[in-house]
């Protein structure tokens, strides 16, 4: 397992489970909201003005202050069903 940050080589075991829509706002704890983030990665998420979206499926789009897009992908796709 690989953390979800953009160019992140962070061990997934060093990172924090995020959830992409906020619990607080009602995201859920499944498998299409979830995502390892390393601290400064998941710093980034909530603390500047970087957007983060679960595209399903593991993949992330993330949209920097200045609108460009970046996409991420699991480096092992699970499956929901399990
Ligand atoms: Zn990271």
């Amino acid at each position: 397992m690989k953390p979800a940050g953009r160019g992140c080589g962070a061990p997934a075991r060093r990172c924090d489970l995020d959830h992409t829509k906020d619990w607080q706002y009602h995201g859920l704890s499944d498998h299409d909201n979830l995502a390892h983030l390393c601290p400064k990665h998941h710093d980034q998420k909530h603390h500047t003005r970087w957007k983060v979206e679960h595209l399903g499926d593991g993949d992330l789009s993330w949209t920097s202050p200045t609108g460009h897009r970046y996409l991420t992908e699991p480096a092992i796709r699970l499956d929901a069903a399990l």
